[in-house]
């Protein structure tokens, strides 16, 4: 076995958040886990000594330093920071409120970076940690009726990837891991669904709702081999910067990567048409 770490993992209560807890514990590992409530706290708390429940709102923002600097003196050094907890807006994008756009990026963005800005302290300063951030491969590739929650994932992609670049040298690697499809709560309990308005919309998007509410609970991915593979990844000495699960998210990213290829090429003139007579400089 790996040597033993201190995991702290955001939304343990069911899902990939769940799964990479259990599979922690079994490695021998500990684990934080937050969970939203004090049932579930005790919920977690029954999967073995290891087991240690906090309850947070990741949107309690100032809740998390608090929080952060108590599992350093209580439980230890937190060596892996997961940002798990999130969900997915369904809506189109006219139809949903800016208000639902705000909860989304507060849970998805704002709580997954004040978890980051809360446990750097403590990895810079011990020229060591891992972050892995759960971000989906709706952080590369769209479809519609889902803008806000791929917005706020594009936006975990880029903050998670620019991050890394910062904490490499101080020792702490940052990973995003965008699963495909995965037999979570994520399209069912724990899935916003803005209610339709705009008939406009409705030839395309209503097969998009049916279909996805159709195939919640049998989708192709399996948590807990999403939660081996990550446990594998905090063990890695050179992670990467990004990491897709799944063969649906691999075949949707690569036919991304081709259309926008084609794309580049396609308008190669005008990007180029743009650049100034002299010999300037990139910033
Ligand atoms: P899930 O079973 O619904 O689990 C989501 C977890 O996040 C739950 O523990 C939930 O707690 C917690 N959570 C939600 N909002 C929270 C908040 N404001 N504060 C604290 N905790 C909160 O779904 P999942 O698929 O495992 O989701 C985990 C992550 O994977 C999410 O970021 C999701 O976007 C991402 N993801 C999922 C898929 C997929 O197909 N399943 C694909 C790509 C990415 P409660 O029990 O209290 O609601």
């Amino acid at each position: 076995m790996a040597l033993r770490k201190n995991l702290l993992i955001t939304g343990v209560s069911s899902g990939f958040g769940r799964a990479l807890a259990q599979e922690s514990l079994a490695a021998g590992h500990r684990v934080v886990g937050t969970v939203r409530g004090s049932r579930a706290q005790q919920d977690f708390e029954a999967l073995g000594a290891g087991a240690i429940g906090r309850v947070l709102d990741v949107t309690d923002f100032d809740a998390i330093p608090r929080i952060v600097a108590e599992v350093e003196a209580e439980v230890g050094p937190v060596d892996v920071l997961v940002n798990n907890a999130g969900y997915g807006h369904e809506g189109v994008m006219e139809e949903s409120s800016l208000d639902e756009m705000r909860r989304q990026f507060d849970v998805n963005v704002f709580g997954a970076v004040a978890m980051m800005k809360a446990v750097l302290p403590f990895m810079r300063k011990r020229r060591r940690g891992r972050i892995v951030n759960i971000t989906s491969m709706g952080g590369f590739v769209t479809m519609p009726g889902i803008a806000y929650y791929c917005g706020s994932k594009f936006a975990l992609e880029g903050i998670s990837e620019a991050l890394g670049q910062e904490l490499k040298p101080l020792g702490i690697h940052v990973t995003a891991v965008a699963p495909g499809s995965f037999r979570t709560d994520w399209a069912g309990r724990s899935m916003v669904r803005t209610p339709r308005s705009i008939e406009d919309y409705d030839g395309l998007f209503d097969p998009i709702r049916r279909a996805r509410e159709a195939k919640s609970g049998r989708q192709l991915g399996d948590p807990a081999k999403a939660a081996r593979a990550m446990l594998a990844l905090v063990d890695n000495p050179h992670p990467p910067a990004h990491l897709l699960l799944g063969s649906d998210a691999l075949g949707l990213v690569r036919d991304k990567l081709t259309a926008m290829s084609t794309e580049l090429a396609t308008w190669e003139a005008v990007t180029r048409s743009t650049d100034g007579t002299d010999q300037g400089t990139l910033s």
